[in-house]
C-alpha cells in the first residue's frame, strides 16, 4: 500500500515536472535568448556585440538553433506519454521500465536548468553562499496626486552595515590620489567576490569597459550594478559608452521577456553611497516605475525634443525615444541616447543656475532610464526633513521613478503624512520649465495624470 502510494506519488510530480518542461520549451521558442550572452561580450563598430567565444556554444544550441527547447519539448511529451500514459503504451516494457523513466528524466532536469538562466542562478548562489544579503520588505502603493506610488517598508535596513567612506571626499581622494589605503575603501575595486561577479563588458572602440555585479544589499532580487572598471568618479557625468551599454542591458533584458529600469545618481545631493562610478539595474513592473506610466501619457507637439512633466512640482527634465531603438547600432544608439543626454543636463544645468541658493560645487542630478525615456532631475538636497518629528527620508532616483524605501512602519506613516511629492519636491529643484521654453515652439505637456 505504501509503495502504491509513493509510486503514485511520484508519477504525478513526474508528471508536473513534464508539462512545465514542456511549456518553458513552449516559451524558449519565442524567447530565444542566452541572457547573458553580452558578458564577455566586445562591443564592436560595425559588427555591434561580438559575444564571448565562452559563451558561443551556448549561443548556438539556445538562439541560432533551438536545440535546447527541441529537446526539452521531446524528452517532456515522451514522459507525458510514460506517465499519463498513452493507450498504446499502457503495461509495455517501455512503460514499464524504471531505469528508462530515471534516465529521461535526469535529462530533462538537466536540460531545465538551462531555462534558469544567470541571474536568477547567481542571485541564489550568492545569497545561500552569504556573499550578498537580502533585505526583505514590503511594497506598498500610496496615491497622490493621480500618481501611484510605490513606499516599499524594509525594517532590516535598520541593520544593514553602514558605509564607513563619505562619498564625494573618497571620490575626489581616489581620483587625485588612488592610494592603497583610499583604494581599500572603494567595494568596487577588484578583487571581486566570484559568487556577486556577473561578468565583464568591453567596448573596443571607446576603450571603456565595466564589470557587472550583483547589488551586494539587495532589497529588491537581482538588483545589480554597472562599475566602470577604471576608477571614475560617480560626480562625473554619463558618457557615451555608459549609456549605449546600459541601453544594450536594458535592451537583453527585454529580449528575455524581463524588463528592468536603470539609474544613476550623480553627486554629492543625489542619494549616492559610492563614489565610484556605477550605475544601477532593478527589475520592475510591466508598466514600468510610476514615473514612467506619467511620462508615457504626456502627449508631445514635437517630438525629438526634451520635455517636462509639469504636474509634478519639481523641475524634471524628460526626453522620449523614438521607437524602436532595438535594431540599431551601438554606433545608432550613441547617436539617439547622448545628444539628447547632454539636452537634459543643459537643462538641470539652466535650471540649477536659476536658483541662487543652490549649494555650491558640481550640481548634483538623478538619471533614470528606460527603454523609452531618459529623465533627468535636478537635485538639491539629498534629505528630507519631515519637520513634526524631525525625520530624515533620503532619497536617491529610485525616489524621483516613484518607489521610495523606507525603514519601518512609523516612517511609513510619517511619509504618507507628509506627502511624496512634497518631500521630492523638497530634495529636487524649482521648475523654471516655462523660462526655459520661452520663445521655443516646440513645447508639449499636456499630460493626463489621472488612472496611473
Ligand atoms: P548608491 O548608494 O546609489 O551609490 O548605490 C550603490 C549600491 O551598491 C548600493 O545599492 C549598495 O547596496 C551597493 N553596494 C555597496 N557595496 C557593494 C559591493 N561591495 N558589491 C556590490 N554592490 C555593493
Amino acid at each position: 500500500m505504501g509503495n502504491l502510494i509513493w509510486n503514485e506519488l511520484s508519477r504525478y510530480i513526474a508528471l508536473v515536472a513534464s508539462a512545465y518542461a514542456v511549456w518553458a520549451s513552449f516559451w524558449g521558442f519565442y524567447f530565444r535568448k542566452f541572457f547573458w550572452d553580452f558578458i564577455g561580450g566586445i562591443l564592436r563598430n560595425p559588427g555591434g556585440l561580438q559575444p564571448s567565444p565562452k559563451v558561443s556554444f551556448f549561443i548556438t544550441i539556445i538562439v541560432k538553433v533551438p536545440v535546447v527547447q527541441i529537446l526539452t519539448m521531446i524528452l517532456g511529451f515522451t514522459m507525458i506519454a510514460l506517465e499519463y500514459p498513452l493507450p498504446r503504451l499502457r503495461g509495455t516494457a517501455l512503460q514499464r521500465s524504471m531505469p528508462l523513466k530515471v534516465v529521461l528524466l535526469f535529462f530533462q532536469a538537466f536540460l531545465a536548468v538551462l531555462f534558469y538562466q544567470v541571474i536568477p542562478h547567481c542571485f541564489d548562489t550568492a545569497l545561500s553562499s552569504g556573499d550578498l544579503l537580502f533585505f526583505p520588505s514590503t511594497a506598498h502603493t500610496h496615491k497622490e496626486d493621480g500618481i501611484e506610488f510605490e513606499i516599499r517598508v524594509c525594517p532590516a535596513l535598520q541593520k544593514k552595515p553602514t558605509n564607513p567612506a563619505p562619498t564625494v571626499d573618497t571620490g575626489i581622494a581616489l581620483a587625485n590620489h588612488p592610494s592603497e589605503e583610499v583604494r581599500k575603501l572603494d567595494p568596487f575595486a577588484p578583487p571581486y567576490v566570484p559568487n556577486i561577479l556577473l561578468g565583464t563588458l568591453q567596448d573596443e572602440n571607446n576603450d571603456a569597459d565595466y564589470v557587472v555585479l550583483l547589488n551586494k544589499y539587495s532589497v529588491v532580487p537581482h538588483h545589480f550594478v554597472m562599475v566602470t572598471k577604471e576608477f571614475r568618479a560617480q560626480t562625473s557625468p554619463l558618457m557615451p559608452p555608459d549609456l549605449v551599454q546600459a541601453y544594450l542591458l536594458l535592451l537583453a533584458a527585454r529580449k528575455a521577456n524581463k524588463r528592468y529600469m536603470a539609474f544613476y545618481n550623480c553627486g554629492k545631493n543625489s542619494g549616492a553611497s559610492q563614489p565610484h562610478k556605477h550605475l544601477q539595474f532593478i527589475p520592475v513592473d510591466d508598466g514600468g516605475p510610476p514615473i514612467e506610466r506619467l511620462a508615457r501619457k504626456a502627449k508631445l507637439e514635437v517630438s525629438g525634443r526634451p520635455f517636462s512633466i509639469s504636474s509634478l512640482p519639481y523641475a524634471n527634465h524628460v526626453f522620449r525615444f523614438p521607437v524602436p531603438l532595438s535594431d540599431s547600432s551601438p554606433d545608432q544608439l550613441e547617436e539617439l541616447i547622448f545628444p539628447p543626454f547632454l539636452s537634459l543636463l543643459d537643462l538641470v544645468i539652466s535650471t540649477v543656475r536659476h536658483d541662487p541658493t543652490y549649494p555650491s560645487g558640481t550640481p548634483s542630478y538623478n538619471v533614470i532610464l528606460t527603454l523609452e525615456h531618459m529623465h533627468l532631475i535636478p537635485r538639491r538636497l539629498e534629505f528630507h526633513t519631515i519637520p513634526e518629528i524631525g525625520m530624515e527620508v533620503s532619497v536617491n532616483s529610485l525616489g524621483f521613478a516613484g518607489m521610495l524605501l523606507v525603514k519601518g512602519d512609523e516612517e511609513l506613516e510619517a511619509v504618507k503624512k507628509e506627502g511624496v511629492s512634497r518631500i521630492l519636491k523638497g530634495v529636487g529643484v524649482e521648475s523654471v520649465h516655462d523660462l526655459q521654453v520661452t520663445g521655443t515652439s516646440f513645447e508639449v505637456v499636456p499630460q493626463d495624470s489621472e488612472d496611473l
